[in-house]
């Protein structure tokens, strides 16, 4: 993948720094996430930095995989705000016990954790899929749950001693689901035996939770239990697991001293802040603070997606700005690695072209002859579809206003602000106009004009503006003038100049 290119030297430091620090034959690289709503552009971070990773662990001749828990099995926290109001009587139950909001998938789990799915599929980014809920259902943790309550005691005190507070006398490493409210929240372990946990629940319901299924490990020790279940050997994940006393520490801990096991190698990196309107926002998926990593899917080819995560450490911040701080970095990438296709930032401009006029729907052929116009050889019809594609979608979202503007199909009403300095401009301008003109031809024209009517630069170039587009500023003019038909214009400026 092209976009590695410039980032190659972190991901490659840090698995030679793996291959020294921690031996496997096979590395394991896993990823994951709470599928509680959409998932996010942040939470895409950690996928593409394990993917870089994996990759060059590969690159060095090192036998690795990714793997990618969803964590199914994990409760529902409270009623998010894009949740239905009777959803309060789920809160507490496992995602994967609880049916889809909008009632397209098998579960609550399922609906958000699909569209990701898909996702890295179009990112090419391949893993191994777990559900956590089937780990637990298929008695995957049932020895870790097993240990886990015989040495309850050594887990709280690792657990007390790390994050510096006193969890209760009774807490338990191991949460049952209550039979009869089904949630996980509200039961306390009574006592256990080689199968499962006896259990009482706030609901007034007291039985017995199977190993199998019957209950889940709590975070920190679900996390640790986990490396050793699924031989993970390389892990990133948030700063926030990485303070001193986070769940990281613990999970050292939890790994060596209960289930004897050598913790990953950690990545910890930072976040993704969302940049919306020059605006920062720390994005969260419960708060709906957030783009969907399928929605920017839409507005970006994948490979610049990747490129605009891997461009930065994982231990440096993005500000990630979907309107034109992505343009720049489209910009970037473009001039790095696709040199040779039309520029993206020029497709916008063409992309108003292709419109009919009252109409939402472009038309590709039409965009097609506006970037021939402007000098472009379309060679590869079909990428060039796609790519016009991504152009139109991101205008639609994240474009600034500044940025639209609509080729009227007559002269604008505006155009009677003219003065006669301008009109003549504009009939100067209509008699220079040359098909196959460039674009810094073109602007060296209007200057032309310009100065023939005895007016400044700014006015003549207002004066286009207005003719064509009814207001007094627009994309840039020669490349604006470039994408056009020749006749056309000339024809508006003449009718502007009457
Ligand atoms: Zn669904
Ligand atoms: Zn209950």
């Amino acid at each position: 993948m092209s976009g590695e290119k410039t980032t190659k030297h972190w991901a490659e430091e840090i698995a030679e720094e793996v291959f020294k620090r921690r031996s496997a034959k096979k590395h394991v690289v896993a990823t994951g996430i709470t599928p509680s709503g959409h998932i996010h552009i942040g939470n895409l971070r950690e996928i593409i930095i394990a993917d870089a990773v994996r990759n060059a662990l590969l690159k060095q001749g090192v036998d690795a995989e990714m793997i990618y828990v969803g964590d199914t099995y994990d409760p529902l926290r409270r009623r998010y705000r894009f949740l239905p109001e009777g959803y309060e009587k789920h809160i507490g139950k496992p995602l994967s016990e609880i049916p889809d909001p909008e009632g397209c998938c098998k579960n609550y789990a399922e609906h958000f954790l699909n569209p990701f799915l898909e996702s890295l599929e179009e990112l090419g980014i391949k893993i191994k899929l777990y559900r956590a809920d089937e780990l637990y259902k298929r008695g995957a943790y049932a020895d870790a749950i097993k240990t886990a309550l015989e040495q309850r005691a050594d887990i709280k005190r690792i657990i007390d001693e790390a994050t510096k507070r006193r969890s209760p006398e009774d807490w338990s490493p191991f949460n049952p689901i209550c039979e009869s409210c089904g949630r996980l929240t509200t039961t306390k372990v009574k006592g256990f035996d080689a199968d499962g946990a006896f259990y009482e629940c706030e609901c007034g319901h007291g039985g017995f939770a199977s190993f199998k299924g019957g209950g889940k490990l709590t975070w920190r020790v679900d996390w640790a239990a986990r490396w050793k279940i699924l031989g993970v050997t390389v892990e990133p994940f948030g700063k926030d697991h990485a303070v001193a006393g986070g769940s990281y520490d613990t999970g050292v801990r939890i790994s060596k001293e209960i289930y004897g096991y050598e913790p990953p190698f950690p990545i910890p990196f930072e976040h993704i802040i969302l940049k919306l309107g020059g605006q920062l926002a720390k994005m969260s998926s419960s708060a709906g603070v957030n783009i969907p990593v399928k929605e920017i899917l839409e507005v970006v080819p994948p490979e610049i997606l990747k490129y605009a995560i891997l461009r930065t450490k994982p231990e440096r911040h993005i500000e990630f700005d979907p309107s034109l701080g992505l343009l720049s970095i489209i910009d970037e990438y473009e001039r790095r690695f696709a040199a040779d296709e039309v520029p993206f930032r020029q497709l916008v401009l063409h992309v108003h072209l292709g419109r009919r006029p009252h109409s939402e729907e472009v038309n590709l052929s039409l965009v097609r002859a506006a970037a021939e116009r402007s000098g472009y050889a379309v060679k590869d019809k079909e990428a060039f579809a796609r790519k016009a594609r991504y152009a139109e979608r991101w205008l639609q979202r994240f474009a600034p206003e500044s940025m639209k503007f609509e080729l009227k199909a007559a002269l604008p009403p505006e155009a009677k602000t003219l003065t006669e300095e301008q009109k003549t401009a504009l009939q100067a301008l209509a008699s220079m106009l040359k098909e196959g003109m460039t674009a810094e031809e073109l602007h060296d024209a209007i200057y032309a004009a310009a100065k023939g009517a005895g007016i400044k630069g700014t006015d003549a170039f207002r004066a286009v503006y207005i003719a064509l587009l009814g207001k007094p500023s627009g994309p840039r003019a020669g490349w604006f003038l470039a994408s056009l038909d020749k006749k056309f214009v000339k024809r508006r400026f003449l009718e502007a100049a009457a």
